[in-house]
């Protein structure tokens, strides 16, 4: 275990800047980035993800996905075994035969990508030689590339970040004025923002990842994007190398966190004040009416955060903000300032924060902190039940629809449900001790 880096302040940015973090090395209990495949391959529809692994990481993406044996995903994994482990075989050549045998059985792949693991990058199988290699066999009819879902010093949310990072090179160029949504967002998230978008007079809109791997959106000099994603750092900076500029703004969770994260585009893209209130304030005012009776369920409840999706300083934004509950301590695997900058803004002075993790000493701080709920990984929540915590998964809030007006109810609800499910069971138990 390595040592505890001592409490470090944060420079102060402003009014609302939370004044210190506590950032800590140690013991970590979160997924790897194979995770992300889950979500990925859901979105990108000709994309076909090859994990390059052991059984245990076969095992964690199928039973993650909960696909059945006969559906024919579009994610399996060329297994390791102990004769690559050993060198005996060259693990190269037994990697082209599976992907050609793949490739022959399914013509609609037009995107592969190899996707690294832990034992991958500890027998240092160059799988960024191999798609290269790969490409220039199948090219242009598949494209093949490579990113690392290793859950070696990385999170479970990072997969993603690796995964588009590995797509911005392809990305066509263009000189013209567009706009860019960088971020999975599940199709009927990307549909209600392309209406809202249209609404209001913005055409040059694209979404990366899309849903097509033929149809990349171009980027350029001229290209703007926002994130949907708090993840996305590598992303960020690929983006920014292909001369794109990035648009800070809250992420659109919850009501106010999505009607300032539109209103930067629509100021960005010219959009007259007047025609962007008349066009969410109908959806405001649902969403405003949705939200209500969660509130009462939520208000004053205590919060705590185990770092774990990188979402967690967004959602604490809103919980806070809009719901009324308390935060006790927000952690995050990685608190990145620029991505992160106006979420910051918003979060109470008082809040404390904390990057990385020493499992044991959060523990610790947790049941100082003795909150109504947890927000952690599927490995603390099963001992915080038992110890009688209300949980919640952290995983949970990526595989969900939760960006936006109308799914702004449906987030909150992720919340009260743990805190409803708890009251029952109190008051059942209550009944049958008397
Ligand atoms: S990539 Fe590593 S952490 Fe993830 S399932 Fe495979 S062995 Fe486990």
């Amino acid at each position: 275990m390595n040592a505890v880096i001592p409490i470090q302040q944060l420079q102060s940015t402003g009014c609302g800047t939370p004044p210190e973090v506590i950032r800590e090395r140690g013991q970590r209990e979160v997924f790897c980035g194979l995770t992300g495949i889950i979500w990925m391959h859901r979105k990108i529809q000709d994309a076909f993800f090859l994990v390059v692994g052991s059984r245990t990481c076969a095992h964690l993406i199928q039973s993650a996905a909960g696909v059945m044996i006969f559906a024919e995903p579009r994610f399996a994994t060329a297994i390791i075994d102990d004769r690559d482990l050993a060198g005996l075989a060259d693990a190269n050549a037994e990697l082209d035969k599976v992907v050609q045998k793949l490739l022959t059985r399914r013509p609609d792949i037009k995107l592969l990508f190899l996707v690294g693991s832990c034992p991958s990058e500890v027998i240092k199988l160059d799988l960024h030689r191999a798609a290269g290699r790969l490409d220039k066999q199948f090219g242009p009819n598949v494209r093949i590339l490579n990113y690392s879902g290793s859950g070696i010093e990385t999170t479970f949310t990072q997969g993603e970040d690796a995964c588009l990072n590995a797509l911005v090179p392809q990305l066509p160029q263009t000189q013209e004025k567009s706009l860019m949504v960088v971020g999975c967002l599940p199709d009927i998230v990307e549909d209600q923002f392309s209406r809202l978008f249209k609404e209001m007079g913005i055409h040059q809109v694209s979404f990366f990842p899309p849903r097509n791997s033929r149809a990349l959106p171009a980027i350029g000099s001229n290209t703007q994007f926002i994130l949907a994603q708090p993840f996305l750092g590598d992303t960020v900076r690929s983006l920014e190398s292909r001369g794109a500029s990035m648009l800070s703004a809250p992420f659109p969770f919850g009501i106010e966190g999505t009607t300032a994260w539109l209103l930067t585009i629509a100021n960005a893209m010219g959009v007259d004040q007047e025609l962007f209130e008349k066009v969410v304030a109908p959806k405001k005012a649902r969403a405003e009416m949705a939200l209500a009776p969660l509130k009462e369920t939520l208000q004053n409840k205590k919060i705590f955060f185990f770092p774990d999706s990188q979402l967690e300083i967004p959602l604490a934004r809103f919980l806070n903000r809009e719901l009324g509950m308390q935060l006790t301590e927000v952690g995050t695997p990685y608190l990145h300032k620029q991505i992160l900058e106006k979420e910051l803004e918003w979060m109470p002075v008082d809040v404390q924060l904390s990057e990385g993790q020493d499992v044991e000493k959060q523990l610790d701080r947790l049941k100082l902190a003795d909150p109504d709920m947890v927000v952690c990984g599927l490995g603390l929540a099963n001992p915080l039940e038992s110890e009688g915590f209300t949980t919640k998964w952290a995983i949970e809030l990526v595989f969900s629809p939760i960006h936006g007006y109308d799914q702004a109810a449906d987030l909150a609800e992720l919340f009260a449900r743990p805190l409803r499910r708890k009251a029952k069971l109190q008051f059942n138990t209550e009944v049958l001790c008397n």
